[in-house]
This record gives C-alpha cells, structure tokens and sequence, in this order.
C-alpha cells in the first residue's frame, strides 16, 4: 500500500484550492483524487463571480469570511499565472445587484449599511455603495436600463473569472509544487487506522494517509455516511443560460447577468429544490430570461444557444463546513457553496489551519455541529 502526507478527495473547486495551499505550505506528499463524474459539474457549471456583496447578511463571520477571500483574489490570480502561465480571465471592474422597486432599493440599502457594520468592527472595509437608476445608468453606458429598474447596489472591489480556467490553473499549479493529481480515481471508503493513519480504498488500489481532506462535494456524504458522520447539506438546482458571442457591452457583471471576455452573455441566478437533478427546464430558463429583460430589454433579442443545469453544495445558512471529525482527527471535511469566491482562502487560511500551522478563529465558525442542535 502506499504511504502518503495528505490526500484530498475532490479536485472541484473546493479541493483544488486548497490540495495547492496545502503544497504552498511545504505539506509533504500530498494526493488528489478526483472522479469527474460528467453528473459532478458543479466547479465546471458555475457563474464564475469573486463576490463578497449580499453574502452573509445574516452571518457576520461568513461576510467578513468572503470580504476576506475577495481582497485576496487579485493576488491569489496573479501568483497563478506566475506559476502556470495559464490565463484565468480575472476581470475586476465590480458588480452590481439592481433594484426594480423603491422598497427592494431600501431593503439592499440597509443591507449594506448593516454589512459595513459588521465589517468595520472587525477592522475591514466594506467598500459597497448604493447607486441611483442614473448613476448606474452611466456606468453601463452601451446598455439601456430596463424601465422598472430604480438603482443597484454596487462594489467596485470584486470580479469574475473563467471558473474552469481557474480550477485549470489551481490544479496545475498544485502539480507543479509536486503534488500528485489523480483523475478518474473513484474513492470508494474511507478507513480510519487505530494509529491514527487513514486508508482510502479508491478504484485503483489501496492507499495509507496521515491526514485525509475530504472535499468531494455532494460525494462528501456518503463516504462520511460510513463513518457516522452527517454532512449537513443538500442541493439546489441552478440553471445558467449562455448567448451568441456579441460585441462587448457589458463591463462589470450583475448578480444576475454577466458577459465574458469573449462577448458570450451569461444569465444565470435560479435556485430549484430539485435534489440531485441536474437537467435544464424551460420554467426556469423563462424565468431567469424575463428577470435579465427587466434589466436589458435588448437581451431579448440575442440568440441564447445553450444552457446546463448544477446542483450547488448547499449548507442550512449558506455559509461553507470546514470540520475535523471528533472521532478522527486526522479527517477534515470541507463543504459547501462560492467555492470560486472563496478559492484564496481556501490556500491561504483553511490549508495551514489543516497543517495544524495556524490558529484560524474563524473556521471554527464554520463547523458541521452547528446545525446539531
Ligand atoms: C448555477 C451555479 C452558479 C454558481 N455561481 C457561482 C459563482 O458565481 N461564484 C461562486 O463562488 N460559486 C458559484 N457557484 C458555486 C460553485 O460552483 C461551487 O461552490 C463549487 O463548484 C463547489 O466546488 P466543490 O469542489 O466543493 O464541488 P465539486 O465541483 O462537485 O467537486 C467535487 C469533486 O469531487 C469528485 N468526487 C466526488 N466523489 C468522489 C469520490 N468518491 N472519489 C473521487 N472523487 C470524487 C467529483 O467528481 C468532483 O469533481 C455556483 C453554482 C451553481 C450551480
């Protein structure tokens, strides 16, 4: 059987990250294992947004948490590049969230000044503003404003990237500090030695670990499930939309509506109970398609020539599990929604805290047992 430091299980978004911080951090021999599923596409099927707005309105530490990550991005992208010479289509020119009535423009305001609260006492900024429907009408001055958009709520501090460009990156650049990424590899249980070592038993042989990451997204429950271990979250279907490629208009992405580097609009914010189904509906997609219209009528008229559907790794309060089990310290579990977002603090505050390098005060904000009650 071989022996290793590490292993990760997923090489999604959220085991790449942090399978790199982990070899950053001089780690050892550390593995990846990833299946990729054509079902598990949910680090290939996203929105690609780096966002700290609207995220953790009823959770200071995950707010604080995502302004973190965000800070972190413009350098956590270029250190990529420089290790891999990869291209991750960082754009940071802002978002924004728009309003189409007078009451949500109160209820975003609120938000906001609520958020810079909380931040601030934390010594961080918040740097999110309110804009009126004639202020963000001059910053999207190649699109017309639908009529019932009354403002946006906007940052200037937070971006996009090509996700899978990014997952590319992170994976590469994990290989390149050494770290050894096994594609096609099954895990198929999870071990626990009365030393203290774990065995993962994959579809290629037999494996001896010190320390186990296991960040196999909705796969984290069932091999936990052999453990005794409840992972605490569920899916929710989203469904993205994509368009021709057309000139670039749109310079900055809203929660809702983004164009790529490329010209391709994307649409995308539904969220659907549907289990593990993944299919594409039309409902959904007319939904989301007048939603988009409500705020660039033009939209309308642009061929929309594919959509795919991804069930996002949901927690109770939208925030990310970071966990050691009780029983097997030497298993760590790490789960949950804005993988993209939160990509640099994955490599940068949950893999030391994995090493056992650093006190990291907010992860234990962010343990499965907090929905034990
Ligand atoms: C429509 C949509 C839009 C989104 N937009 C954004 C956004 O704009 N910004 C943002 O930050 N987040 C966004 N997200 C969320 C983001 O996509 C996820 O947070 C992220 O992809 C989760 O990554 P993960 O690594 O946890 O899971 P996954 O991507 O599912 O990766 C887990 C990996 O583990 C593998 N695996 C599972 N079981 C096993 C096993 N037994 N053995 C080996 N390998 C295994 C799987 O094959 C998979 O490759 C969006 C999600 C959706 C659905």
């Amino acid at each position: 059987m071989k022996k290793v430091d590490i292993i990760v299980i997923g090489g999604g978004l959220q085991g790449a990250s942090t399978a790199l911080g982990l070899v950053r951090e001089g780690a050892g021999k550390v593995l990846m294992f990833d299946e990729q599923l054509p079902t598990q596409r949910l680090s290939r099927g996203n929105f690609g947004l780096t966002w700290f707005m609207c995220k953790g309105a009823n959770n200071p530490n995950y707010a604080k948490w995502c302004r973190m990550a965000t800070t972190l991005w413009p350098e956590f992208a270029a250190k990529l590049e420089e290790e891999t010479g990869y291209d991750v289509e960082l754009e940071w020119n802002g978002g924004a969230l728009h309003a189409t009535s007078g009451a949500q423009f109160q209820m975003y305001s609120d938000a906001v000044a609520n958020l810079k609260k909380v931040c601030s006492d934390a010594g961080m900024d918040y740097p999110a503003r309110m804009v009126d429907r004639e202020e963000f009408a001059s910053m999207v001055p190649k699109m017309k404003l639908g009529d019932e958009v009354v403002g946006a709520m906007y940052s200037a501090d937070q971006g996009t990237v090509n996700p899978m460009g990014a997952m590319a990156a992170m994976r590469a650049a994990f290989q390149k500090k050494g770290g050894v990424y096994y594609g096609g590899m099954i895990v198929t249980r999870v071990v626990p030695n009365g030393d203290g070592t774990v065995t993962v038993k994959t579809s290629k042989g037999d494996y001896q670990c010190s320390k186990l990451v296991i960040a196999a997204g909705h796969g984290s429950s069932r091999l936990l499930e052999d453990l005794d271990y409840h992972l605490n979250v569920y899916p929710t279907r989203g469904q993205i939309m994509v368009s021709e490629r057309i000139e670039k208009k749109l310079d900055f992405p809203t929660l809702a509506v983004r164009q790529t580097l490329d010209g391709t609009f994307l649409i995308g914010l539904s969220t659907e109970d549907f289990g593990h189904n993944s299919e594409v509906t039309t409902e959904a997609m007319k939904n989301q398609a007048a939603g988009a219209i409500k705020l660039f009528p033009e939209l309308g008229k642009v061929n929309w020539v594919r959509g795919w559907g991804a069930a996002r790794v949901m927690t109770p309060d939208g925030s990310p599990i970071y966990d050691r089990l009780t029983e097997h310290k030497n298993i760590y579990v790490l789960a949950g929604h804005s993988a993209v977002s939160l990509a640099p603090v994955s490599a940068t505050h949950v893999a030391p805290w994995i090493l056992e390098k650093a006190e990291a005060p907010q992860i234990s904000h962010f343990s499965n047992g907090r929905f034990n009650v």
